[in-house]
């Protein structure tokens, strides 16, 4: 047999080029909702554990202290985007049961809120980037709002749990979803 018939004809570049993107002056741009003094309170723990890095000049530095700062820093980044992005939002691979709550577990530690919070806000990112719908576009709702307004706002605190019923599912999550702090809490004080 003539190798060329067993083998299919690689797909010609650009065969079917993606639908051009919409002229600029579609793009919805809108204002976002005003902070409430709520919204400020809600804000403190947040500012706190930013600005607290800079007692590292007052308490000083340790060799360990730097291994388990890269450690933490490693660790979680990879729980965000290998687990919660890669697992609860897109269930890119299946794991057991038992796994996916340590990987739940290790997803919140990175203090992103819950895991059924984010799978289900990057769910919407995905249906509607953006547009609208799309908490986190700067297109939208400009940069700083992008940034961190969106996260820090009463308006997404919210689950969006119609957005993750496979998630919901499991009790353990929910309880995580919703108590997501206890393990930042924990985190801190097995330190
Ligand atoms: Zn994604």
């Amino acid at each position: 047999m003539e190798l060329e018939t067993i083998v299919a004809p690689a797909p010609a570049v650009n065969a079917s080029p993606a639908p051009a993107r919409p002229a600029a002056a579609t793009w919805p741009r809108l204002k976002p909702p005003p902070f409430t003094p709520a919204d400020w309170i809600g804000a403190l723990p947040y500012l706190a554990l930013h600005l607290g890095c800079l007692l590292v000049l007052v308490v000083g530095w340790s060799p360990a202290a730097l291994v388990v700062a890269a450690s933490l820093y490693v660790l979680r980044m990879f729980a965000l985007t290998g687990f919660y992005h890669r697992y609860f939002a897109h269930r890119t691979f299946q794991t057991s049961r038992g796994w996916q709550l340590v990987f739940a577990v290790l997803g919140t530690s990175a203090v992103q809120q819950g895991p059924l919070w984010w799978a289900a806000h990057h769910r919407i990112h995905h249906r509607s980037s953006d547009q609208a719908e799309d908490a986190h576009s700067p297109r939208v709702w400009g940069f700083l709002w992008s940034h961190v307004g969106w996260f820090l706002s009463h308006t997404n605190v919210r689950t969006r749990i119609e957005m993750v019923p496979d998630l919901a599912q499991f009790p353990e999550l929910r309880f995580l979803n919703r108590f997501h702090v206890l393990v930042a809490i924990g985190l801190g004080l097995a330190l």
